[in-house]
């Protein structure tokens, strides 16, 4: 039975509430009343049920469907205005005992050289990363308690805060990671990470145990009921996904927004950010199986979905996505990409070769990080490389609180030009650098309170002259 308050993963991600919420949106999805009256629910921007917001999904009807994408828009700009944060994954190991179908590192693959990341490696590859101009890193290793234990992703944390190169510096370490224990997740909360990501894949049990048929994921309910000690071990802010392609979109977009219902009605305080994947192309998966289900109109429709119903959440999208896919989504609601990513152990600073197949998954957009830099800047959004809100302590609920009461609008704006500006001086051609001033110049014009905007211009001058670091 449905529960969202319900400890039980089979309770709070209902089988059969999903079931009937699929047959209820196909049932109306030509139901111009209902849509209506919930998109005049969806205007208000505080969100939806996932039984609204399947139904929004579903919908076939053009102007309302034109509805959608418009209010999608207005609320990505209400909250997230054009600004987009970047971040960097580093892949610390591949080792893996799992046996996930979809994904290259799977336990049984021969074909794979496995590699973990030394200290001295782990400092060479931040160096890198600091070099393309990151401040914001996810770190992602496979599940190995042999070769990847919990103190070596902690001491992993430890040498990449520890490093202070030229003016870089790795300000927020996000972690993806195998579910594990609520003590563990305490020492992950004391190492300082920020975000813990952990991706469900599918929220379809049934689906979920064929995928993963052998290795400690292979447990539905421990996997699922992940974030709920992840916050009873002291961190607050998560980040789910799935990974579209893998089972039946409209199941596990239901699932996901179910999974942030409960969430904020169990925890209190709802999921941090959201990915949104799709399966791609690897070594040792069969691409008959896995073939990127999902098309380009479906995945915006989903992003869109998704922004409608939880306006407080950031959405995330990857390199796995080209250019041109990127390009259609970011209006839509995506608040953070990777940029110059490498999805290889030792992959940046070893130039990976485009066809390396121990890369987990083929990256789409092989832009450099400057490249996606100046392309977001063209497109008239402020590249972003803040990580103020978790340094200021402002996570979990208080960064909730900020959010709703559209109050974080006056610590982002600034922030994001300031960190910009940090790239530019820093790390930044001479192309890229005349077109960020000008837009920074045009920016800060929009900074609505008058103390914060000469305060920023104040700090913007001392970034040009060689300070660094400063935030709202
Ligand atoms: Fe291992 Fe993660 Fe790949 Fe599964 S998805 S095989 S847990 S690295
Ligand atoms: Fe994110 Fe906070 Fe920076 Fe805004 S101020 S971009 S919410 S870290």
């Amino acid at each position: 039975m449905y529960q969202v308050m319900s400890p039980k993963a089979e309770e709070f991600i209902s089988d059969e509430e999903i079931r009937a919420c699929l047959d209820y949106a196909q049932q109306n999805k030509n139901n111009e009343a209902l849509i209506g009256e919930i998109l005049e629910k969806a205007k208000q921007m505080k969100g939806l049920t996932h039984k609204e917001a399947i139904v929004l999904l579903d919908c076939e009807l053009e102007d309302k469907n034109r509805e959608i994408f418009s209010l999608a828009e207005q609320i990505k700009q209400e909250f997230y205005g054009n600004r987009i944060v970047m971040f960097a994954p580093l892949y610390l190991s591949n080792y893996c005992i799992n046996g996930c179908e979809y994904c290259p590192y799977h336990a049984k693959n021969k074909h794979i050289s496995r590699k973990k990341l030394t200290q001295e490696e782990v400092r060479r590859e931040v160096i890198a990363l600091q070099d393309m101009g990151h401040k914001r890193l996810a770190l992602e290793a496979g599940e190995d308690p042999v070769n990847n234990p919990l103190e070596y992703i902690l001491e992993c944390i430890h040498t990449i805060y520890s490093i202070k190169h030229k003016n870089g510096a790795i300000r927020r370490v996000n972690v993806n990671i195998a579910a594990t224990t609520v003590e563990d997740y305490r020492k992950l909360k004391e190492a300082g990470i920020g975000t813990y990501i952990l991706f469900q894949e599918t929220y379809d049990k049934k689906q979920y145990e064929k995928l993963h048929p052998t290795g400690p994921k292979s447990n539905y309910a421990y996997h699922t009921e992940a974030m709920d000690r992840a916050m009873d071990g002291g961190i607050d802010d998560v980040g789910l996904g799935v990974l579209f392609g893998l089972n039946n979109y409209r199941y596990d977009f239901t699932g996901i927004l179910m999974h942030a219902e409960h969430l904020e009605a169990y925890k209190g305080v709802g999921p941090h950010t959201i990915s949104v994947p799709r399966v791609r192309r690897a070594d040792d998966i069969d691409p008959d199986v896995f073939d990127n289900g999902i098309s380009d109109e479906t995945f915006q429709k989903i992003v869109a979905c998704i922004r409608i119903a939880v306006p407080y959440t950031g959405m995330i999208v990857s390199t796995r996505e080209s250019e041109e896919t990127r390009k259609k989504v970011l209006h839509l609601g995506i608040s953070q990409i990777s940029g110059g990513s490498r999805t290889s152990v030792g992959g940046y600073y070893e130039e990976e070769p485009e066809t390396d197949n121990s890369a987990q998954f083929d990256v789409s957009d092989r832009r450099t990080l400057e490249e996606v830099v100046h392309w977001l800047m063209e497109l008239g959004y402020v590249p972003s490389f803040c990580t103020a809100c978790y340094r200021a302590g402002r996570t979990g609920d208080r960064f909730m609180e900020l959010l709703k009461s559209r109050q974080i609008v006056n610590c982002c704006h600034p922030n994001a030009l300031m960190t910009l500006k940090e790239f530019l001086e820093d790390y930044a051609s001479p192309q890229t650098k005349a077109a960020g001033e000008a837009l920074i110049a045009q920016e800060l014009e929009k900074i609505p309170n008058e103390a914060v905007r000469r305060k920023a211009e104040e700090y913007i001058r001392n970034i040009h002259n060689g300070e660094r670091d400063f935030r709202f």
